[in-house]
């Protein structure tokens, strides 16, 4: 499917903090890759015997596109920046967390949790690179972009020329990249075998199914996701994923069919795992609030510890 010059690397797992697939593009004058992977190191000595296997060493990279500045996607940037010194791509809003990856806490809203009084790690304090640390598979690295993508542009790669397509929910500066010739969709994390987690600060729930509008309204053949197989069925793929979003409405509105619930409450029956329900249930359980109390299908009452919410069952529908 992919056209020639381009090659898939998936590294062995697909989900979280598994890392996300690379995707290279050959030139003459050597290779892009889009995003890295994983800072582990055997994840980056399998990206480097990847690209041996393709007759290239790291050396041949000149140019690295990061579709958004997460740690699966951009943790090997901690190796590969002692071995070269490429040029690295990277949409506007994206390029201050990758410098400086202490301002994830915000768009990972990584602070919801505490907020509410859980904290089945006892963390001291909202940091996701503590966070993070706890599990050592998948460290974030920072980086220096060298170009800014244009969110409403092209992108040209060796002989391709990329429709550049955001869609904030997961990250306010996710980038998807369609290929118009080969109707190739590099989905990156919109779409993918599982549904990434969102936030209040990366674009929300809103922001995540106006993403998927605007990817299924281009004329692709294939999907190429970040975490998972290709898939020749575009459409069913991302009709897929708005499925699960919904679904996962439907079970909120569910739990609130009976007395108002607490946020806490509401998390643990949604949300099984202390795992989750510190990140991300907490700020997916939020998104699905705000959009909910949007659309006036929900009441959230109170402050702090007092939060809690009820379902209006069709009263003061907006
Ligand atoms: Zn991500
Ligand atoms: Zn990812």
């Amino acid at each position: 499917m992919l056209p020639e010059g381009i090659y898939l690397h998936k590294d062995n797992e697909t989900i979280w903090p598994a890392s996300a697939n690379v995707l290279l593009i050959k030139d003459p004058d050597g290779a892009y890759l889009v995003d890295v992977g994983c800072g582990h190191e055997d994840t980056y000595v399998r990206l480097k015997e990847f690209i041996a296997g393709l007759g290239l060493s790291i050396t041949d990279i000149h140019t690295v596109v990061l579709t958004h500045a997460h740690p699966d996607h951009m943790g090997a940037m901690r190796h590969l920046l002692e071995e070269i010194s490429p040029r690295i791509f990277l949409h506007p809003v994206e390029i201050p967390l990758a410098a400086e990856p202490s301002r994830l806490d915000r768009t990972f809203d990584i602070d919801l949790a505490l907020h509410y009084g859980i904290n089945p790690f006892n963390l001291e304090r909202a940091d996701v690179n503590e966070y993070l640390s706890l599990d050592k598979s998948c460290p974030m690295a920072r980086a220096d972009a060298t170009h800014t993508i244009d969110p409403a542009g092209e992108l040209e790669l060796g002989r391709f020329t990329f429709q550049v397509v955001v869609t904030p929910g997961h990250a306010n500066g996710l980038v998807n990249l369609f290929e118009p010739e080969s109707g190739m969709l590099f989905t990156a994390d919109a779409v993918g075998d599982v549904v990434a987690w969102y936030s209040p600060s990366s674009g929300g729930l809103t922001g995540f199914l106006e993403g998927l509008d605007k990817i299924a309204g281009l004329p692709a053949s294939f999907i190429v996701p970040s975490h998972g197989d290709m898939s020749g069925v575009p459409g069913e793929k991302i009709e897929k994923t708005r499925a699960r979003l919904f679904r996962r409405e439907e079970r909120i509105i569910k739990e609130l069919s009976g007395a108002p619930v607490s946020f806490p409450e509401l998390l643990t029956r949604v949300f099984k795992n202390p795992w989750i329900t510190f990140f991300p249930g907490s700020q997916i359980l939020q998104c699905h609030l705000d959009k909910l109390e949007a659309e006036g299908r929900v009441r959230c009452h109170g402050e702090e510890d007092a939060w809690s919410v009820e379902l209006l069952q069709g009263r003061n529908r907006i």
